[in-house]
């Protein structure tokens, strides 16, 4: 069996909160518990909200919380393979691939368009809405683009089929595709790929044999699998950590500033404390 490689990937729009510190511990716990490697991703393609003083911001509270990693741009080996904004060429070769297979198309709509289309429907929370198969093209148009040039580029998605997988944490996930998610993007028009495909590109690249990250991302990682599928890959593990709810049930958020590391360090709380007391207590 390959030996356990896990990472951390934070994107750096602010700073880290009480949410991340108990998943990355996790992730870093269960990669020790295997004698793993851990690697330290920055994910920051968002170019408009990413700030290297976020990155920095987030290793310190890392290493504050106790959190260590092998890999990483700070460890002292090249930047490029831990930083996504500097490894555009090669999720440029992951899109070529993908477009030579037949997996995408370019896409002009607008949310409006979207919204405007009848078959469109409206997810209950706070998912994208489902991008309704009659804006999609023809199955052979756009075969002879050689790059993506200036304009969204979505995966085509096979309607009806349910995606599953075993969560390490949260046991068997269902996912249909075409009901529960849509064509989903893969390339933005910036010049930039969107998450899902340079999450998928890198935990491959870096031979990760388990993701661990928040269930926030349990439909991400069906779409994920259609990726992997696409490029002929072997998927990793996942293992999904509960949410943490705030005391009004809401998802905690990076400018939800209550629960913000950076504050909980002001009160004077432990890393003990923001990684194992009840949540209430650490209001
Ligand atoms: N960079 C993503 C985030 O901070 C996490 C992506 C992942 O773990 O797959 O939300």
């Amino acid at each position: 069996m390959a030996s356990y490689r896990g990472r951390l990937a934070p994107t750096p729009t602010g700073r880290l909160h009480l949410g991340h510190a108990r998943t990355f511990a996790l992730a870093a716990q269960r990669c020790r518990a295997a004698h793993g490697q851990l690697i330290y991703r920055t994910e920051d393609l968002d170019q408009a909200r990413c700030q290297q003083a976020f990155t920095l911001a987030a290793q310190d509270d890392l290493h504050w919380l106790g959190i260590e990693w092998q890999e990483g741009p700070d460890i002292g080996g090249p930047h490029a393979p831990y930083q996504q904004s500097a490894r555009l060429e090669f999720y440029l070769s992951i899109w070529k691939q993908l477009h030579a297979t037949g997996h995408l198309y370019p896409c002009d709509k607008s949310r409006q368009d979207v919204a405007r289309s009848l078959q469109a429907p409206h997810a209950e929370d706070d998912r994208e809405p489902i991008f309704p198969a009659a804006l999609r093209p023809a199955l052979d148009a756009h075969l002879g683009a050689t790059d993506p040039g200036k304009t969204n580029w979505r995966f085509r998605v096979p309607d009806g089929e349910v995606i599953t997988f075993q969560d390490q944490l949260q046991g068997p996930q269902a996912f249909t595709a075409g009901k529960d998610f849509g064509d989903f993007l893969v390339w933005r028009k910036d010049g930039f790929p969107a998450y899902e495909l340079a999450v998928v590109a890198d935990d491959h690249a870096m031979g990760i044999t388990e993701v661990v990250r928040g269930a926030d991302l349990l439909l991400s990682t069906a779409r994920q699998k259609l990726i992997y599928r696409a490029l002929g890959w072997d998927a990793p593990a996942w293992a999904h950590a509960s949410l943490i709810l705030d005391a009004q049930g809401q998802r905690l958020a990076k400018r939800h500033d209550g629960l913000s590391l950076q504050t909980l360090r002001a009160r004077g709380k432990t890393p003990q404390e923001v990684l194992t007391a009840p949540i209430a207590s650490l209001w």
